[in-house]
């Protein structure tokens, strides 16, 4: 793919640029290694000091740099915004509590180990490679780049090719905020690229958000290299509504779930699990408000959905669509593309889905939902456990026994009740099945690229 800023609300390709050649190549990854080397040796207070200074940064140039990614991605405008800020806050978060996440750990007894002393301590680990998406082009990376840097690590960014400009605003920021040079770098390469790298001794592990197949490969040569691996990949979340929920809030929450960056976020609810006492209830206003969202120009604050972010996004998106119809699925909403350039998809609600169709398997990142009505809790929880993927959920009930219930028992990552996914700094955030493994923000995040080091002294 080459690596260009195409708008996807115009089509029309804006800037291409020139691929890093392996001469450039190595040397950025020579520049992380020293820069790891500098950064290990500097304390959480100096760090902190500099990823404040990056949070500063963005929040000075928001308004560009939100533009920036409304233009090479196409979501709208003030959720570009609100992107930049919420990198912003998630450095000032590890620059506040890094220290305390990587704190050493004393063992109470040191008798039981026949030691004076024993403790744990979390060292950094070197330089990490990061392969991240286009669908948050700042925030996927800095929920990454934040932990990172704060525990003494060096980064190495392969962006997606579809959001140059993002990669290279990012290549200088930390740079710009006083990180040394190499701490935080972009290698403006195409996939083809990344196994090399991986397979570079001074590169120690990897972080992955994308797609499944992106997974594997990363995570076949991770493993090929005995090296530590991260890996955030797609979902199809459940969100599930149950007779005792406040369906009017339940549906206007669905919608936001569902439509936020343009459909084209992992923890959308994506599948629709409504109760058949409320169903019908749910569907009549979930498919109203979809249906009256404004479809538009992204740049334009009244915008609610902009165009999906590629060209092939569209098409993978209508594919799953026409499937569905064509064997038999009501359409309750949208379930075309608008007449008009760009590469725009109508909010869509599909109901009646079988087995046969790949839509219930598949994810579907853009505006469409699926609903499924459940004849009870068993039935709404098999429907929701049934895809590979399994990142997070969302169920609304007021019962407290079936929270509990929905909460033991829904395959994923997180649970959301009453309210729908969201990810903070403060909440650890990952999924398991084919949604991937290995977890993001809190301390968990921090931790996954440290060695948790063991000392034991006589
Ligand atoms: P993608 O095609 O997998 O691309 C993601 C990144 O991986 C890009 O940098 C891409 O580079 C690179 N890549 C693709 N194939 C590769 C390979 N074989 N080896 C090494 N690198 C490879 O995914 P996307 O379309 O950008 O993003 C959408 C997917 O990401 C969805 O499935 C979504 O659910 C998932 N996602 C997950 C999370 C999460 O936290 N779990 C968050 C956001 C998105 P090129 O662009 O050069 O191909």
């Amino acid at each position: 793919m080459a690596i260009a800023t195409t708008n996807p609300a115009t089509g029309v390709i804006e800037k291409t640029f020139e691929p890093h050649d392996s001469d450039e190549v190595e040397r950025r990854i020579t520049a992380a290694q020293s820069a790891f080397v500098e950064l290990k040796s500097t304390s959480y207070a100096q760090r902190g000091q500099w990823m404040r200074a990056a949070a500063d940064l963005l929040e000075t140039e928001v308004d560009a740099t939100a533009r920036m990614l409304t233009v090479e991605m196409g979501k709208p405008i003030g959720q570009s915004e609100a992107e930049v800020l919420k990198c912003a806050k998630n450095m000032r978060f590890y620059a506040d509590e890094a220290e305390g996440f990587l704190a050493e750990e004393k063992l109470a007894d040191p008798s039981a180990v026949n030691a004076s002393s024993a403790w744990t301590r979390y060292d950094p680990l070197g330089v990490v490679l990061a392969v991240m998406p286009w669908n948050y082009p700042l925030w996927q990376v800095i929920r990454f780049a934040a932990p990172a840097l704060m525990a003494g690590n060096s980064g190495l960014l392969k962006h997606a090719s579809n959001v140059p400009q993002s990669a290279l605003y990012l290549d200088t920021l930390f740079e710009r905020a006083g990180f040394p040079a190499g701490a935080f770098t972009t290698l403006l390469i195409g996939s083809a690229e990344v196994k090399a790298v991986l397979e570079d001794r001074r590169v120690k592990a990897v972080t992955l958000t994308g797609s499944e197949p992106a997974g594997r490969s990363v995570a076949s040569t991770a493993g090929e290299q005995i090296k530590k691996a991260v890996l955030e990949l797609g979902g199809s979340d459940p969100f599930l509504v149950m007779p005792s929920a406040d369906v009017d809030a339940a549906a206007t929450m669905a919608v936001k779930a569902r439509i936020s960056n343009n459909g084209q976020s992992c923890i959308a609810g994506k599948r629709f699990i409504v109760h058949t006492d409320v169903y019908d209830e749910f569907a009549r206003v979930f498919s109203q408000k979809m249906a009256a969202l404004v479809v538009g120009d992204p740049l334009d604050p009244a915008t609610e959905i902009g165009p999906i972010a590629t060209e092939s996004g569209l098409n993978d998106l209508a594919e799953l669509v026409d499937d569905a119809v064509a064997k038999g699925a009501v359409v309750l909403a949208g379930g075309s593309a608008p007449d008009r350039a760009g590469f725009y998809y109508s909010p869509t609600v599909l109901a009646g889905l079988t087995d046969d169709m790949r839509i219930v398997m598949e994810e579907t990142f853009g505006p469409v939902a699926s609903l499924y009505r459940a004849a009870d809790r068993s039935d709404a929880l098999a429907i929701a456990n049934q895809t590979t993927f399994g990142l997070s959920s969302a169920v609304w009930t007021q019962d407290s026994e079936e929270q509990d219930w929905f909460t033991r028992n829904l395959d994923a990552g997180a649970v959301f009740i009453n309210g729908m996914t969201v990810s903070y700094p403060e909440l650890p955030f990952g999924g398991i099945k084919d949604s991937g493994y290995g977890r993001e923000l809190a301390a968990a995040g921090i931790r996954e690229f440290c060695n948790l080091k063991t000392v034991w002294k006589a």
